[in-house]
């Protein structure tokens, strides 16, 4: 992404979505993320610290890190690729393919155009310059905190519908689902412009848009049932400061930002409560609100009307699109957190609280049954 000196309009003011707070317990049920996270050995983090510019072999290998995972440890959430190709400045007359993962998991008796998600969005491709440039906050640890956001979330939304279903519910009734969003080609494979940067999510923004769901549904589109898209950035260096860039969307701020400080007086997470990471709860609508002047993957799906949750740091970590940005120079106390705070927001989000389980006794308690449709 790039900062832009040219602020964006705000979008008009939207509705709130259900939203409920975890209780203490709950907030203590998410698990710690343990070595998940480890450079060289983490499961999830280690295999994304490659080269993974759009069309080379790095992409693929660590799409198919991504493919594995929900495949073996999450087989409810439904995989779906969004492909485009594109020439970019140094293309020449080639196309570079980009290939969008998308992992979602909807209430199983929801009918299509029915569900409204939560979408949680990273981008996973590597810049092309420098040569070697691994992107570690940029952005193979967001991608990484995703995905133990799903798994985290995974038994507990699986509960959550059977106990829903148990007692009885209609599958034209509005349903919420979630969505992991991974998209390709975000970084410029010259100089930031509006063509040479996010094509991923130019193409997806797109065909989500002119994709219609049956005729009487409740989200005309699957870009319409984006009920809040927070785009992780550039997470993962000690001591970030992320501001609340809209108004539209500063009530979800509130949310993150409460969680963070209840995680924290709870002693849940592992970085110093001397500097909260998100701290801009005093906001007033006469403030300074930066939204527009950072470019990034939301562009296209805010210039639809989607709401959007920025996190990513202002100013930018040091780091920033030098060689330095490597899994070494990683704080991994912060990605930690960023990772819980992250997965309980989520879960306050899906409502979750009575259905997330003591991390211990997990393994001990025998699985719901499943209603496979
Ligand atoms: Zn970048």
């Amino acid at each position: 992404m790039i900062m832009s000196r040219v602020a964006g309009l705000l979008g008009l003011l939207s509705g709130a979505f259900a939203y409920k707070a975890l209780s203490d317990d709950g907030l203590r049920n998410i698990a710690d993320p343990g070595d998940d996270f480890d450079i060289k050995s983490g499961a999830l983090l280690a295999p994304i610290l490659q080269p993974r510019v759009p069309g080379t072999p790095g992409s693929t290998a660590v799409l198919n890190h991504f493919v594995d995972f929900f495949q073996k440890e999450l087989p409810d959430w439904e995989l779906t690729f969004q492909n485009s190709s594109s020439r970019t400045p140094i293309s020449g007359n080639d196309e570079t393919p980009f290939v969008n993962l998308i992992a979602t998991r909807d209430p199983p008796w929801a009918g299509q155009g029915h569900v409204g998600r939560l979408a949680l969005v990273a981008h996973y491709d590597s810049k092309i310059d420098p040569p070697g440039f691994i992107g570690a906050i940029d952005s193979a640890a967001p991608c990484a905190m995703l995905m133990y956001a799903a798994r985290s979330l995974d038994a507990a939304l699986t509960r959550k519908w059977s106990a829903m279903e148990a007692e009885g519910v209609s599958e034209l009734e509005e349903a919420s689902g979630i969505q992991i969003i991974l998209l390709d080609g975000e970084e410029a494979f010259k100089v930031w412009t509006h063509d040479d940067s996010i094509y991923g999510a130019r193409s997806l923004a797109e065909e989500w848009d002119q994709t219609m769901h049956p005729a009487a549904s409740t989200y005309r589109t699957p870009l319409d049932a984006i009920d809040l898209f927070v785009l992780l950035d550039l997470l993962g260096s000690a001591n970030p400061t992320v501001p609340s860039f809209f108004r539209t969307t500063h009530w979800a701020y509130l949310n993150m930002a409460n969680t963070e400080a209840r995680l924290r007086s709870l002693k849940q997470l592992h970085t110093s409560p001397a500097h909260p990471f998100l701290r801009e709860t005093n906001k007033k609508e006469s403030d300074r609100w930066l939204g527009g002047a950072i470019e990034d993957d939301h562009l296209p799906f805010q210039a639809r009307g989607v709401d959007i949750l920025h996190m990513i740091p202002a100013p930018f970590p040091t780091v920033w699109h030098t060689m330095a940005d490597d899994g070494e120079h990683l704080d991994i106390p912060t990605v930690k957190d960023w990772a819980k705070i992250v997965t309980a927001f989520s879960a306050e989000w899906m409502e979750l609280d009575e259905y997330l389980l003591p991390p211990k006794k997990r393994s001990l308690l025998p699985e719901p049954d499943r209603t496979e449709l």
